[in-house]
């Protein structure tokens, strides 16, 4: 299809012109290893060294608290194996029941292996309860992992405050802050987070690539042994053009941070107003709290989500739904599940997360579009009529 309008930028999003450049001399010309004892070799550590002071910079850190990792999952395990191994004594974990499935679902194996972990709850908007946080760290605790901002609505937690409630009850605390790096700004050395994950494809770098801070005096235990790479942290030759690529799209986002947020914003607000004005029975996922700039979750009653998305492909629009229906499950998003999100409204929900390629005209082009798809999916909804929601049906027809 010619016409792309992508607005699925919290899934990837594209690579930046100034990344590509930066990372090309790596693969052709400065392609020595960096742990060589040769000049070749040499000058490309040092290259990495100027990328891991960018991504520092970024994250208000010192540059020998980073630690470059393939991705924002390996970056979440490193962090939860390292406090479990680090404190074998310590079996309890917290975190949140809507983190992503890099948090999720490596809990949920943890718990199989006699772990506990407790999820605390979000409320209507989304937020959690920082008194849930208290009540639930012990001295038992290895580590609280909670998120910085959505992947699904956007909303934002207040880990700083959740970090020192960890640090007072003895307990190392990492948020997973896939989503919020490049988007809010961060001082890791005024702050009492011990640990925190970062990929690189969320912010214009490409997949592959991520990052992950450690305080300098935590203990660690790294999760690949071997190579005596990243100072015996994380084993495995590094991928130096990926790291650079980091570097170049973390100093871009600490150069452009405000500029692209408000403009983002701007599109988010305009598609928000124009899709609650022009469709009724709208809702606006986690609005009520403190959300990221560039995303939105809208629930349209009546109609499936995944429809929906199927629909505006057709038209050229990508965005994404946190419905599970694809993957067999009949249960909408865990995280609309878990902030009571009526059914009528969960099962319809559509996310669109911009970035700064995004335009006004691109935004008004779903606007245009929009309400049919809506009209149609309702006209021939078995549910608008108060029928019962969603049983296997509704999910497999769509599927075949
Ligand atoms: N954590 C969050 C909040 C995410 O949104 C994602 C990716 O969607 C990840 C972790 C996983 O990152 P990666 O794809 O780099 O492994």
């Amino acid at each position: 299809m010619d016409k792309v309008i992508y607005l699925d930028n919290n899934a990837t999003t594209k690579v930046a012109d100034e990344v590509i450049r930066e990372m090309e001399p790596f693969f052709s010309k400065l392609y020595g290893n960096p742990s060589s004892m040769h000049f070749f070799g040499g000058q490309v550590q040092s290259h990495i060294n100027k990328a891991r002071e960018k991504v520092a910079a970024l994250l208000g850190c010192l540059p020998e608290e980073i630690i470059f990792t393939s991705c924002g999952t390996e970056s979440d395990s490193t962090a939860i194996y390292s406090a479990l191994r680090s404190f074998p004594e310590k079996k309890h974990i917290v975190t949140t029941a809507v983190e992503h499935p890099a948090i999720l679902n490596l809990c949920k194996t943890l718990e199989g292996q006699g772990y506990r972990v407790t999820y605390l709850k979000v409320d209507e908007n989304g937020m959690i309860n920082l008194d849930e946080l208290k009540s639930a760290v012990t001295n038992e605790t290895a580590i609280v992992s909670i998120m910085w901002a959505n992947n699904e609505t956007g909303v934002i937690f207040p880990v700083n405050e959740a970090a020192k409630i960890a640090k007072e009850k003895g307990a190392l605390f990492h948020t997973d802050a896939v989503q919020a790096a490049g988007k809010i700004k961060m001082d890791l050395k005024n702050s009492s987070i011990d640990m925190l994950s970062i990929s690189g494809h969320k912010l214009h770098a490409p997949k592959g690539i991520g990052a992950l801070y450690v305080r300098k005096g935590t203990l660690f235990t790294p999760f690949l042994t071997g190579g005596h790479q990243e100072k015996g942290r994380r084993a495995g030759t590094e991928n130096t053009p990926y790291i650079l690529g980091l570097g170049k799209a973390a100093e871009l986002a600490v150069n452009n941070m405000d500029k692209e947020n408000r403009y983002v914003a701007s599109l988010r607000d305009r598609l928000e107003k124009g899709l609650t004005s022009l469709i009724k029975n709208t809702r606006i996922n986690g609005k009520a709290s403190p959300r990221l700039p560039n995303t939105t979750n809208i629930s349209f009653e009546y109609v499936e989500g995944e429809s929906i998305l199927l629909f505006l492909s057709e038209k050229g629009i990508c965005a994404s739904s946190g419905s599970a229906c694809t993957s067999g499950s009949l249960e909408p998003s865990h995280v609309l599940m878990s902030m009571k999100v009526p059914m009528t409204f969960a099962h319809g929900s559509v996310r669109f997360s911009f970035s700064v390629y995004n335009t006004e005209e691109e935004v008004d082009y779903v606007l245009k579009e929009m309400p049919a798809i809506i009209d149609r999916l309702r006209e021939i909804s078995p549910f608008a009529d108060g029928k019962p929601l969603f049983g296997m049906d509704a999910c497999e027809n769509k599927h075949h």
